[in-house]
């Protein structure tokens, strides 16, 4: 325990060489307890994790971000409020720029100072946290209930920009949260999308993954559908209103009482962002956590909670089945599984792919069929043939060209979610009466039957195991069309 005394812009250099200090004597942790004008101000504690006491850069991250995150920022806090000056667009932007610039410190500060004070989050106005004697009196008169929970991840810092390696905050385990050890986490198409603002703007730093597979290390007191040392898994959603009629449906991830809260990029309840996969450790309400059946390896398990359960859902609910001829447009991560989960349902499967390069894969999946969409005569052999198309696609198709190989009352299901718009004749849709459709992810009763259905059928993803270093060149793989058929960070790596 180190007690600090001095002015406060002593404070900026005595928290960090404190840390290193407690970090040097091999200490578990450290705890900080910050006095100014003979008043206490602000207690810092946390345990260290092994990695942060033995690699130089988890040290240095530890002194050096960990300290300017729940210290320096909280100090900052006080400080400017104890000035008069508190204002979020600038003064705190001084000693933490990368955040300022992100526009994040009123929901950073708001945070620490209800945590430091021991208080549960605060949901009151934010200028009341910004009070002074108010923050001090909490400060002095209550024990800290708050154990910081950083944990390593991949993030990318900011739109297009490569992801490198981080430390992030996960919250503390509240009453009805699990906190999982990720074991692995697949990369989505839809990671690189967001990364890259394809889909618009996005929340920075970015730790992207919603394809989680790991082991409950931790529950809060009020769990009851799951212990430690359950395998589980964690997919796009981490919430959602759970009163809309959707969200009773188990159809979360439709949920119109102001839309799910996705795994990432998303800001959650409490206005924190939120942190994905690319990381060991994740924090989430139990029910928002699938089990993963005991017969499925955790690595092959992860993609399913994206790539398998976006195209259960779709090919269950257009009928997928015996008799029924579905074609799978496009055989990446998405793709492989469509054909794996429709092959297992019963269909008469057919792979639309650009090429035939993957041809003798996509046979062996369990496609009984598979055709070269480059080439013409593909669309004029198939013309009329299938009763569900389903389209995995990154990029805008010509849709035209895709709803002639549907039967009369066929359903065209689009789940890809290219950044561009697409064109539609409508006239290919009047005839022969046919849908066009969309699909998106599965609520959570559906992704727990989907997992249970791809263990009975004895089948994961086809995966590409890799460490936390190739991700970027993982990602330009996944635009070249160059996976098979899904890329799984082993998260010991990160
Ligand atoms: P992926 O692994 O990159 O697979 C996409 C496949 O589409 C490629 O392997 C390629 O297959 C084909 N393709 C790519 N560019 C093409 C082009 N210009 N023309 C024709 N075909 C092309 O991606 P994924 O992870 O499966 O994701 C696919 C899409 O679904 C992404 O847009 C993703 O954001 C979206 N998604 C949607 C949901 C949802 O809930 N609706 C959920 C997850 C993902 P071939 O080489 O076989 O042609
Ligand atoms: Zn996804
Ligand atoms: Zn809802």
């Amino acid at each position: 325990m180190a007690d600090i005394q001095g002015s406060y812009d002593d404070l900026f250099t005595a928290v960090p060489t404190a840390l290193a200090a407690s970090l040097d004597a091999g200490d578990a942790g450290a705890a900080v307890a910050v006095f100014v004008g003979g008043e206490p101000v602000v207690d810092v504690w946390g345990g260290f994790a092994d990695a942060e006491r033995t690699v130089p850069w988890q040290r240095d991250t530890i002194v050096n971000v960990w300290s300017v995150t729940k210290t320096m920022t909280a100090l900052c806090a006080l400080v400017l409020a104890d000035r008069g000056e508190l204002d979020p667009a600038a003064p705190v932007a001084r000693y933490w720029p990368e955040f300022a610039a992100a526009g994040k410190e009123a929901v950073l500060v708001r945070h620490l100072l209800a945590h430091t004070a021991g208080l549960p989050d605060w949901d009151g106005p934010v200028d009341d946290l910004y009070d002074w004697p108010s923050a001090t009196a909490r400060l002095a008169g209550q024990a800290p209930q708050w154990e910081p929970g950083s944990a390593a991840g991949y993030a990318a810092p900011a739109a297009k920009a490569p992801l490198e390696r981080t430390t992030i905050e996960r919250r503390a385990v509240g009453e009805f949260d699990v906190l999982i050890d990720i074991k692995f986490a697949g990369i989505c198409h839809s990671d690189i999308h967001q990364a890259r603002e394809g889909w618009g703007e996005a929340i920075f730093p970015m730790v992207p993954g919603h394809e989680i597979a790991g082991v409950v290390s931790e529950v809060g007191p009020g769990v009851t559908k799951f212990a430690v040392g359950d395998r589980v898994g964690v997919g796009c959603m981490v919430d959602s209103c759970r009163e809309c009629d959707n969200c009773k449906a188990g159809l979360e991830q439709y949920c119109t009482g102001g839309g799910m809260t996705g795994t990432y990029n998303a800001l959650d309840k409490n206005g924190e962002p939120t942190y994905g996969g690319y990381s060991q450790k994740i924090v989430v309400d139990e029910n928002y956590v699938v089990r993963i059946p005991d017969g499925l390896a955790l690595d092959v398990a992860a993609p399913l909670l994206c790539a398998g359960i976006t195209t259960y859902s779709p090919l269950k609910h257009w009928n997928a089945g015996p008799g029924k001829k579905v074609a799978i447009v496009g055989m990446g991560g998405l793709g492989h599984m469509g054909v794996k989960i429709a092959h297992a349902l019963g269909a008469e499967v057919t792979v639309l792919s650009q090429s035939l390069r993957k041809k003798d894969d996509g046979l062996k999946l369990g496609a009984d069929h598979y055709y070269a969409t480059s080439d013409p005569e593909t669309f004029t052999k198939l013309a009329g043939t299938f009763d569900l198309i389903l389209s995995t696609v990154s990029a805008p198709l010509s849709l035209d060209a895709y709803l002639s190989l549907l039967k009369t009352d066929g359903a065209f299901v689009n789940v890809g979610a290219p950044e561009e718009p697409v064109a539609l004749n409508l006239f290919s849709v009047i005839g022969g009466r046919k849908t066009l459709a969309g699909s998106g992810i599965g609520g959570i009763q559906e992704t727990q039957e989907m997992l249970d259905f791809c263990a009975e059928h004895g089948f994961g993803a086809e995966i590409e195991l890799i460490g936390a270093t190739e991700i970027n060149e993982a990602y330009e793989r996944v635009l070249g069309s160059d996976v098979r058929y899904r890329f799984v960070i082993d998260t010991a790596t990160i």
